[in-house]
């Protein structure tokens, strides 16, 4: 189903059933991605769900590929969470931010321990940090020295933005 029907119908659905509870599968917004339908379902649940829907049943990468592994199936269960969370949050669920919030600080105060305690997948957050070792201390690899959040944080602090090591 296009992204751009989703809403509709999940507005019709839920109408003509008088506002039960409703559950949908995916639904997928484009059928080009075997081996992706967790993240094309994802999508079309996130849309669903912030539109009315009330349960998301997750779907892996192995949909229309194969019966799925455990792997495919915590995949699958990870990004229906995700797109549940992320509706909650568009809803304005009472403390459905609270996380975000959280993880905003602990990004803000460059705390490694807390962003991976407040991951949804905190061992999958903290093997892919540790698997490539920032050379600067206290940021990741992505950025190393320029890391933005570093950055920032110095010119609040008032100190003198520099490149090189910070001991
Ligand atoms: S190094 Fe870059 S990606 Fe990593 S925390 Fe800093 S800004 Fe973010």
């Amino acid at each position: 189903m296009a992204m751009n029907e989703i809403a509709a119908n999940m507005r019709l659905q839920k109408r003509l059933c008088h506002n039960a509870p409703f559950y949908v599968l995916g639904p997928i917004v484009t059928d080009i991605a075997p081996g992706y339908d967790h993240i094309t379902s994802a999508i079309g649940g996130a849309i669903a769900a912030a539109n009315g829907a009330n349960f998301l049943c997750y779907v892996t990468p192995a949909e229309h590929l194969r019966l799925p592994d455990t792997d495919d199936v915590k995949e699958g269960i990870i990004a229906a969470k995700i797109a549940a969370h992320a509706a909650d949050i568009s809803r304005g669920i009472p403390g459905a931010r609270d996380a975000d919030n959280e993880m905003s600080l602990a990004r803000h105060n460059l705390d490694w321990g807390k962003m991976f305690e407040l991951a949804i997948d905190p061992d999958k957050a903290k093997r892919y940090y540790d698997s490539t070792p920032p050379s600067e201390r206290h940021t990741c690899s992505m950025c190393g020295k320029m890391c933005a959040v570093r950055t920032t944080n110095m010119i609040l602090e008032g100190k003198k933005v520099t490149f090189c090591s910070e001991k």
